[in-house]
C-alpha cells in the first residue's frame, strides 16, 4: 500500500523518495538505484531508455553539501550507474515536495 507522497520502484517496490530514475520514454516507470545499477527491465521498459535523475528534494552534489544528504550506499550506487552509463546522457532533475 503506497503512502501519499512516496514513490516506490516499479521493480524491486523499494522506497525512492529520496532518489530515483525515472524513464523518460515509459509512463511511470521509476527505478531505485539498485535495480537501475542492474539494468533492471519490467514491461516495456528496456535498460538502454533514457533517464531523468530524480530526487525528492534533498539532493546535493558531492563535495562540502553531500554530508546530511545522501547515505554513503547512494552515493556509491550513483557514482556505479555514471560509471556505467555515463553522466551526459543524463537530465537532472530536482523535486521540491
Ligand atoms: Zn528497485
Ligand atoms: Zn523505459
Amino acid at each position: 500500500m503506497a503512502e501519499l507522497g512516496k514513490k516506490y520502484c516499479v521493480y524491486c517496490l523499494a522506497e525512492v523518495s529520496s532518489l530515483r530514475f525515472r524513464c523518460t520514454e515509459c509512463a511511470d516507470i521509476e527505478l531505485c538505484p539498485d535495480c537501475f545499477s542492474a539494468g533492471a527491465e519490467i514491461g516495456p521498459h528496456r535498460r538502454w531508455h533514457g533517464y531523468q535523475l530524480v530526487d525528492g528534494g534533498r539532493f546535493t552534489l558531492w563535495g562540502a553539501e553531500a554530508e546530511g544528504g545522501w547515505s554513503s550506499r547512494e552515493e556509491q550506487l550513483l557514482l556505479d550507474a555514471i560509471e556505467q552509463f555515463g553522466f551526459g546522457n543524463w537530465v537532472l532533475e530536482s523535486e521540491y515536495l
